[in-house]
């Protein structure tokens, strides 16, 4: 008898959670309404959320508007900002000017040209970024990337949010249970019961008994109480690549309730790691993520506080372990890992939500019909996945492996070429040669980080890719015209756009155009 795969059960009600089950019920409507299929989600009415998380990709405007979430209440509700990229400050140098940004705008023109070597062979006195994209200008002067007329979820310049973690998970709540059917069940799971074949065939709650299921998400966060607890799956370290293993986190309030709100976050590198600043309307979050192998505790709440100032020294920082790594396998059985349960990697280019709603969108869209096809799934789902978090890994210490900082042993430990990965390392070694670019080896339907974050990072770090001047020819003049497109794009919208302050004031008494 063919086993239907009909009843979704997720574990866990943080941002995880809610936006996996968000994005599964709003694929599935129609049978949800036809009473063929349910999504349930557990947590646990005592074990919080883990309330970080403030950094997000564009990719979150599709997520939320594929949910139907109206954009106008999540910016009224969940305290959310416009993020238009980050600001990396010290990681070259570590001199007091030493910056630069990944914007969230490609190049001018990437799929056609690539600019990287026209401004190589000629940089005319400007920053990669500026030559060939609007959003270090946007950035500078704390503008918005749209109007009070832009339609829900549209931009002029592409965007992501800042938001509270904590306001977004029962956001996200109150939509999935009141919007879209998904059953909420407040309990305790004390633990597994296992059909003979190895599966998940319940769990077992303190308050509500037995909840079966045929598919089973585990985003119980770092507990990872299915994938880990239950199913045993072990899992990789990766922290001899990525050092950091704690974070202080605290929340800043601003000077005065109208003080600018920052465009992008900032990320400031420090002795032993470095600080997150992420403006919020009505408040900063800052954190220290740093390597408790380079410096103690006090070390670390120590670069805080300078960093902060001494004002807010009552203040009392949250330290919040980080194990670096993820699981060696995703989806084992009938149990996918999703969210903190299947790893984490320092938060230093918000790569972990976007990783949850790119798994719960792959999901939803390959949803097992039945229990007899779901290993092959499986087996896609967790190639698909390895091959992100190598990315991902790969990435992150892009950002370490280009610094010039000798002035402390992190940053010196952190080029040793014992901690690149391999594929990073051979990269780099083409990379001398050639620009990364649309063609390169990127070669997936859809990347976390795709070769143009490779080049903002490279060539905003100041690494150099030989350019041969004769090679350039055939492409000079239609390079120029995308550069001074580049210029009038960047003075039209630097004229156009509000502040991020004046467009949250108007979202907020007047709403954007619902689309
Ligand atoms: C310092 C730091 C900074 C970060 N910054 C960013 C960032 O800028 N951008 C970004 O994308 N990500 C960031 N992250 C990651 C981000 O916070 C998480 O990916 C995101 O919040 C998802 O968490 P989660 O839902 O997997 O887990 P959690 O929020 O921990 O949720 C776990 C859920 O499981 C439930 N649960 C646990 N045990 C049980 C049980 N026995 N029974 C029932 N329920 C149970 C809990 O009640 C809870 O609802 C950061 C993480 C850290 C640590």
């Amino acid at each position: 008898m063919v086993q239907q795969v009909s009843r979704v059960v997720v574990v866990g009600g943080g941002t995880a959670g809610w936006l996996t089950a968000g994005i599964i019920a709003a694929r599935h409507q129609g049978r949800i309404k036809a009473g063929e299929f349910s999504v349930t989600l557990i947590e646990s009415p005592d074990i919080k959320i883990i309330g970080v998380g403030e950094g997000t990709w564009p990719t979150l405007r599709t997520s939320l508007q594929r949910m139907g979430v109206s954009e106008t209440e999540f910016f009224r509700e969940c305290d959310a900002a416009f993020k238009q990229g980050a600001r990396f400050a010290r990681w070259t140098t570590g001199a007091e000017d030493d910056g630069y940004y990944h914007p969230l705008m490609i190049p001018q023109g990437f799929t056609q040209l690539n600019l990287a070597p026209h401004w190589l062979g000629d940089p005319q006195g400007r920053t990669f970024c500026e030559a060939v994209c609007p959003q270090q200008q946007l950035c500078d002067a704390g503008l918005a990337p749209k109007t009070i007329t832009t339609p829900e979820y549209g931009a002029i310049a592409n965007y992501a949010y800042h938001l509270d973690a904590g306001k977004f998970a029962p956001f996200l709540q109150r939509h999935c249970t009141q919007k879209l059917a998904v059953n909420h069940v407040l309990a305790d799971i004390t633990s597994v019961k296992h059909a003979e074949c190895g599966d998940i065939a319940c769990v077992v709650t303190r308050q509500c008994g037995e909840i079966a299921g045929d598919l089973f998400i585990d985003c119980s966060g770092f507990a990872a109480l299915l994938i880990g607890k239950a199913l045993g799956v072990p899992f990789k370290d990766c922290s001899s690549i990525l050092f950091c293993d704690a974070a202080l986190a605290v929340q800043i309030p601003y000077e005065s309730p109208d003080a600018p709100i920052a465009s992008h976050t900032i990320s400031t590198a420090q002795a032993a790691g470095w600080i997150w600043d992420i403006g919020l309307p009505t408040r900063r979050g800052v954190g220290y993520v740093y390597s408790t192998r380079h410096a103690s505790d006090e070390e670390a709440h120590a670069t805080l506080l300078r960093y902060v100032g001494e004002r807010h020294s009552h203040l009392t920082p949250r330290k919040i372990p980080i194990r670096s790594g993820h699981r060696t396998t995703f989806w084992k059985n009938n149990c996918v890992a999703i969210g903190l349960a299947s790893g984490f990697l320092e938060p230093l280019e918000s790569s972990a939500i976007v990783l949850v709603e790119m798994s719960a969108k792959w999901l939803s869209e390959q949803m097992p019909a039945c229990r007899e096809v779901m290993d092959i799934i499986a087996a896609r789902f967790n190639d698909v996945t390895h091959y992100r978090w190598g990315r991902i890994i790969d990435f992150l210490k892009l950002h370490y492996v280009l610094t010039q900082r000798t002035d402390s042993a992190f940053w010196r430990d952190n080029v040793d070429p014992q901690s690149v990965p391999d594929r990073l390392r051979d990269l780099l070694k083409l990379w001398q040669y050639q620009a990364p670019w649309f063609f390169d080896e990127f070669d997936r339907l859809e990347e976390v980080f795709p070769a143009a974050s490779y080049q903002y990072v490279l060539y905003g770090m100041g690494f150099r890719t030989q350019v041969e001047p004769a090679a350039l020819a055939d492409t000079r003049s239609g390079a120029a015209k995308l550069m001074n497109d580049n210029v009038a794009m960047t003075r039209r919208m630097c004229a156009q756009l509000p502040t991020n302050r004046e467009l949250l004031a108007k979202i907020y008494q007047y709403g954007l155009q619902p689309i």
